[in-house]
């Protein structure tokens, strides 16, 4: 559980985590900031929970959140176009891959589009939702971030682990939340400024399934449409290349995974 007055006396971003709404047990911390967003709170509130009952992955998937794990949800207000905002989750999980593995010494890595991965295992997944006008004006956006850290490994689904388990002690999640959140408000700022010009080759160099052969599955296509292809990368748009019999091909959603697992 992170707490809030520690992460605010730790915490060295100029807007991000300054306003905190901390809750004990929550629906979805992404559903409560929207709210909240749609009220006039200012940018960088940050919404704090210690479970979530209804924690939300993307396209209405589950995401499990038992005691123990980090969930937040911070609310933004960029001005830019509705377009680029999913690039935000890009943004958000180079920020905590890089803590992970700057802080813990863990090898974390971003899966593309919304993941943190340690080895195969999935840490952390970020849900990037918006509230726009007119389809063409960013009113507001809430980046929710749940990271497992002191989770343990047996209330969660397959496939995902906990920064305790990996490290074999546990965490301190106040402290990983605040560097998490300084980091993210200077990529933040880059992105609004530039878009991901300057991060993509950082987000590059921490990529899982770099130049592995992969599956990608687009959400509502059948799956003889699937994609499949060495993975290259991310462009600056944030799109997975893919390169298939030949050709490059770029995505800006879908589900990525190793080919024959
Ligand atoms: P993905 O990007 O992998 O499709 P989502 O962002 O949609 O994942 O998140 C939901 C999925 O993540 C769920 O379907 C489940 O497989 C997995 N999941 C749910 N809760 C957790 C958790 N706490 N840790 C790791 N993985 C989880």
């Amino acid at each position: 559980m992170v707490d809030p007055a520690d992460l605010h006396s730790e915490l060295g971003t100029k807007i991000f985590g300054r306003n905190i709404v901390s809750l004990d047990t929550v629906g979805s911390t992404n559903d409560l900031a929207k709210h909240l967003a749609r009220s006039n709170a200012p940018p960088g509130t940050l919404v704090l929970a210690r479970i979530q009952r209804g924690g939300k992955g993307r396209l209405n998937r589950t995401w499990h959140s038992p005691e123990g794990g980090i969930y937040m949800s911070l609310i933004l207000r960029p001005r830019v176009p509705p377009s680029i905002v999913p690039g935000l989750s890009l943004v958000a999980g180079h920020a905590v891959a890089g803590t992970i593995r700057d802080h813990l010494n863990l090898p974390a890595l971003i899966k593309w589009p919304n993941d943190v991965h340690i080895g195969r295992n999935k840490v952390s997944g970020i849900l990037c939702e918006m509230g726009v006008l007119n389809d063409s004006q960013t009113l507001f956006v809430v980046l929710g971030i749940g990271v497992n850290g002191n989770t343990d490994p047996g209330d969660l689904p397959e496939g995902a682990t906990s920064l305790k388990a990996q490290l074999g002690r546990p965490v301190g999640a106040s402290t990983l939340a605040a560097r998490t959140l300084e980091r993210l408000e200077l990529f933040y700022e880059q992105f609004v400024q530039e878009g991901l010009s300057n991060l993509v080759r950082d987000m590059n160099r921490h990529l899982l399934y770099l130049n592995e052969l992969v599956i990608l599955k687009r959400a509502g296509a059948p799956s003889q449409e699937n994609i499949t292809g060495t993975f290259l990368g991310i462009d600056l748009k944030g799109r997975a290349v893919i390169r298939t019999k030949g050709k490059l091909e770029r995505f800006l959603a879908g589900d990525l995974s190793l080919r024959g697992c």
